[in-house]
């Protein structure tokens, strides 16, 4: 795809206000694939002015008209899905069946779920004597991450348009052709001028002005807890509305009567999958005293499979943060089964499948999150012991458990400080609300209850 030179503004490509760009790595032979422009405050003013002259008309479309635009999208996405993944693989260095499938696959499906939320939702009911509407926030400033390039953005615009809301985008500075992609089908899909813009740019100078600008009502932020703290702070002092998806550290709890091997390897897929970029990822694995080195030996042998198939982490600082983790790792006394913080390759930002175990709880790669392809194995003596492991972080995005029975999955389950677990290798559920626990965020995305964090409540008395 061939990069933009301008910001996506009230319909049309606009030059940016400054000339300052932003080079694209490819991280897979770290050669530059292109530059967009580094927007700065004034792009942003810009593109909040245009999204709140867009607001009136957008909130006052009938929902039927608002759930064809995103079926039209939906179906744009669909016919440029070849092209879409290319452009994830080229910025991202995802391999390209999982930029097919996932990077692309996961944000049809759930565009597709909010045309149909658009055109069924009850935007009115009657409670007593009251009716009670469901209305749009407004203008949404949306700050995306580079790690799921495609589906972080529509997990938050799709939703914004069903809900009548317009949106300003300011995507992240390693993945900005996606983001043009993402743009270009907004506009084929036939969606109104304005009601949807993007500006490309640094974040703490783009992203910042955004959070910051009076124009926007709701700042919707995916990314890391570090930065999502400071955009609460600035959403906080101007009581706006924040929605975070942050940071994960999750857990794999594998109860005693568990398929061992089947939970230790769909694990070990889980972290290794997209380099281990996935802020939903089981990087800690809980395992019973008694099946530790069975399951320690099951994991350094999946993760050797893995080898060469997985790509590199997206760019140079990330390459030398995950290196950073596993010899600290080393450091504190954890035992290296799998890979290591050496290159296994001259060129591009490649990381070896790592495993650790004897890690304990309170080591540093037990308790932050690395975001790369490194996971740990913990012991627990009884369930108890696993439940306190399990919990024993500032974060609670998602998780597993496996059992022999259900049930007793379930019961674990329900007492693990965490928004999302799947069981016995659940399914991802694209109607299912995701989001965090503690630190791990604010609010919920995808689904019924995604489209809620855009809508706020009237009631009229009769
Ligand atoms: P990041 O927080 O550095 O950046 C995320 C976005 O925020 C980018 O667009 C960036 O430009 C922007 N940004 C950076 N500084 C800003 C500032 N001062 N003001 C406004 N915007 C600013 O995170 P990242 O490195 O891009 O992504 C990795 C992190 O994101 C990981 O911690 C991961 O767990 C988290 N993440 C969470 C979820 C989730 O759903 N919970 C999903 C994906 C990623």
């Amino acid at each position: 795809m061939k990069a933009h030179d301008g910001m996506y503004i009230d319909g049309t490509w606009r030059p940016a206000v400054g000339r300052d760009v932003i080079e694209v790595v490819n991280p897979a032979d770290e050669q530059v694939i292109g530059q967009v422009p580094a927007g700065d405050a004034r792009d942003v003013d810009t593109a909040v002015r245009a999204a709140r002259a867009a607001l009136p008309g957008w909130a006052a479309t009938p929902p039927a008209e608002r759930a064809a635009r995103l079926a039209a999208l939906r179906d744009v996405l669909v016919a440029r899905a070849g092209e879409i993944a290319e452009t994830v693989t080229a910025e991202l260095g995802s391999p390209l069946k999982l930029s097919q499938t996932v990077h692309v696959g996961a944000p049809i499906a759930v565009a597709g779920s909010y045309a149909e939320l658009a055109a069924t939702y009850a935007f009115e009911e009657r409670i007593g004597n009251s009716t009670v509407y469901q209305e749009p926030i407004g203008v949404v400033g949306a700050i995306t991450p580079w790690n799921y390039p495609l589906h972080q953005i529509v997990a938050k615009v799709a939703p914004a348009l069903a809900a009548g809301c317009t949106v300003v985008l300011k995507p992240a500075e390693d993945t900005p052709l996606t983001a043009q992609a993402f743009a270009e089908a907004v506009h084929e899909a036939g969606v109104p001028a304005g009601v949807f813009n993007l500006v490309t740019g640094l974040g703490p100078v783009a992203g910042q002005a955004l959070a910051e600008h009076p124009g926007v009502d709701l700042v919707s932020f995916t990314g890391s807890t570090a930065v999502g703290k400071k955009i609460a702070a600035i959403a906080g002092a101007a009581v706006k509305k924040v929605a975070l998806e942050l940071g994960g550290k999750s857990a794999n709890v594998i109860l005693p009567g568990a398929d061992l091997a089947k939970a230790v390897n769909v694990g070990v897929a889980n972290v290794m999958s997209n380099s281990g970029q996935t802020c939903s990822a089981w990087t800690r694995m809980l395992v019973h005293r008694d099946q530790y080195d069975e399951a320690v030996e099951l994991a350094a042998t999946a993760a050797a499979k893995y080898g060469d198939r997985i790509g590199p982490v997206v760019n140079a600082k990330q390459r030398e943060r995950v290196r950073g983790y596993i010899e600290k790792g080393i450091a504190e006394g954890a035992r290296l089964v799998a890979g290591g913080p050496e290159a296994p390759r001259e060129r591009g930002y490649f990381v070896s499948p790592t495993v650790f175990a004897d890690v304990t709880p309170g080591m540093t790669i037990a308790q932050e999150e690395i975001f790369g392809p490194v996971l740990s194995v913990l012991a627990y003596e009884d369930e108890e012991d696993a439940l306190r492991i399990a919990n024993g972080t500032v974060y609670g995005l998602a998780g597993a458990v496996w059992a022999g029975d259900e049930a007793e999955a379930v019961a674990f389950a329900r007492r693990m400080e965490t928004g999302q677990v799947d069981i016995n290798g659940g399914r991802f559920n694209p109607l299912a609300p995701f989001g965090g626990y503690k630190q791990s965020g604010v609010g919920r995305e995808l689904g019924v209850h995604g489209l809620a964090e855009y809508l706020q409540t009237k009631s009229l008395q009769f």
